[in-house]
C-alpha cells in the first residue's frame, strides 16, 4: 500500500469511527434541539420523542412534515413567528392528500407550537419543524390502517444556511419529480431524496445549490425554494402546474414585488435558457427566506451582482420577520407577548 493509500484508509477510518460515536451516542441527531417537544397532545422530554427503527415511515417516507421560522427581536425581547397558521394550513391540506387524520385544527396547533416555544424558553432564531406520520410498527407499503403520529420539535436556526451575498446553482441532471407520481402539494417525506441528490450533486460539484427542471425541461424550483427571475419589466416564476410545492414564502414573494416594489408577476412555465437570460433572480423559501441569485451553470445572472430589488426585498421580509413589517405585521405571532 503506497503512503497516499495508506492515508486516505485512514481518513476513511477516522471517518467512519466518528460517524459511529455519533450514531451510538446520538450526538448528531440532538446537539442543535430544544429539550422539549410536542407529541400527540402533550410536551415531554425530547429523548421520549423517538421513533421506533420500525415505524413505517422510517422505511419509507410515509408522512408530511412542516417548516417554519421563529425570529428573535433582541431591541423587542420578542420571538416572531412567521405565518404559523399558513404552514400549519398547508399540513391539513398535505395530510388530505395522504388521507392521513390530523386531529387538531390549524389555529389549535399554532396555539401548541407558541406554548412549545415558551415551553424551551426560546430566545433567538430558531425552527420549528411539525411532522405527522406512519408511526405503526407494519411492514407492508400502504397509507391505510397505520397508527399515525403527530410531533413538533424546535431546533436552533443555522447562523448561516445559505450564503445572503448571492448563491451559484447548477441546473441538476436530476429532474423534479411530476405530480402524477406523487402529491407535489402535498410536503412529503420521501419526496425529498430527490432534492437531496440535486443538492449533493451541486455542493460536491463546488456550487451552492441545485435547480431542478421538470420531466419537460422547464425550470420547476431549487432544492427547498421557489425560484423568480426579471425580465424586462416583470417577474416570472413556475407556474403551480410546473411540479412546484407552492411555497408560502413564494406568496409573501409575490405580494411584496407588487406592494414594495409596484411591479408585476407573472406565474408561467420557464424554459431553462431564461435562466441564462434574465435580468435579476432570487430563491425564496422558509429556510433561505430571499437570496439573490447571482450564477447559474457558470454563467453570472445579469451582471453577476445580487439586483438591486432583491436586495430590498430580502430587507423588507426580514424587518416583517422580526416584527417590524407595516403592512405585513399581520404575518407574525409573537411568542411571549400573545396569549
Ligand atoms: N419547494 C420545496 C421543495 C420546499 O421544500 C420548500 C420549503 N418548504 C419550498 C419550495 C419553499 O416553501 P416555503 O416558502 O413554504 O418554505
Amino acid at each position: 500500500m503506497s503512503g497516499s493509500e495508506r492515508r486516505s484508509a485512514e481518513r476513511a477510518r477516522t471517518f467512519r469511527s466518528r460517524a459511529m460515536t455519533a450514531a451510538v451516542t446520538g450526538e448528531a441527531a440532538t446537539a442543535p434541539g430544544f429539550p422539549v417537544a410536542f407529541v400527540d397532545g402533550t410536551f415531554v422530554p425530547v429523548a421520549e420523542a423517538a421513533l421506533s427503527v420500525h415505524a413505517n415511515a422510517v422505511s419509507y417516507g410515509t408522512g408530511t412534515f412542516e417548516g417554519m421560522r421563529a425570529t428573535w427581536n433582541e431591541q423587542a425581547r420578542e420571538l416572531h413567528l412567521l405565518e404559523p397558521l399558513a404552514h400549519y394550513e398547508r399540513m391539513h391540506r398535505s395530510a388530505n392528500a395522504l388521507a392521513l387524520p390530523l386531529a387538531y385544527s390549524a389555529e389549535e396547533l399554532v396555539a401548541f407550537t407558541v406554548e412549545l416555544l415558551r415551553r424551551n424558553e426560546a430566545r433567538s432564531d430558531v425552527y420549528v419543524r411539525p411532522i405527522l406520520l406512519l408511526a405503526g410498527e407494519v411492514l407492508p407499503v400502504r397509507m391505510h390502517e397505520i397508527a399515525t403520529r403527530f410531533s413538533i420539535a424546535v431546533s436552533r436556526f443555522p447562523a448561516r444556511y445559505i450564503d445572503p451575498a448571492g448563491v451559484r446553482c447548477l441546473v441538476s441532471s436530476w429532474r423534479r419529480m411530476p405530480d402524477s407520481t406523487i402529491p407535489l402539494r402535498a410536503k412529503i417525506i420521501g419526496s425529498y431524496v430527490g432534492p437531496a441528490l440535486a443538492k449533493s450533486e451541486a455542493v460536491l460539484a463546488g456550487f451552492d445549490e441545485a435547480l431542478m427542471l421538470t420531466v419537460d425541461g422547464n425550470l420547476s424550483e431549487a432544492t427547498t425554494s421557489n425560484v423568480f427571475l426579471r425580465r424586462g419589466d416583470q417577474w416570472v416564476t413556475p407556474a403551480p402546474d410546473q411540479d412546484i410545492l407552492e411555497g408560502i414564502t413564494r406568496r409573501q414573494v409575490m405580494e411584496l414585488i407588487g406592494e414594495e416594489l409596484g411591479e408585476r408577476v407573472v406565474e408561467r412555465s420557464v424554459d431553462r435558457s431564461e435562466l441564462y437570460v434574465c435580468e435579476e433572480a432570487l430563491l425564496c423559501g422558509t429556510a433561505v427566506q430571499i437570496v439573490p441569485l447571482v450564477e447559474v451553470d457558470r454563467r453570472p445572472v445579469g451582471d453577476g451582482q445580487p439586483g438591486e430589488r432583491t436586495l430590498r426585498l430580502m430587507e423588507t421580509l426580514a424587518a416583517i420577520a422580526r416584527g417590524e413589517g407595516g403592512r405585513q405585521r399581520g404575518w407574525v405571532t409573537p411568542v411571549w407577548a400573545s396569549g
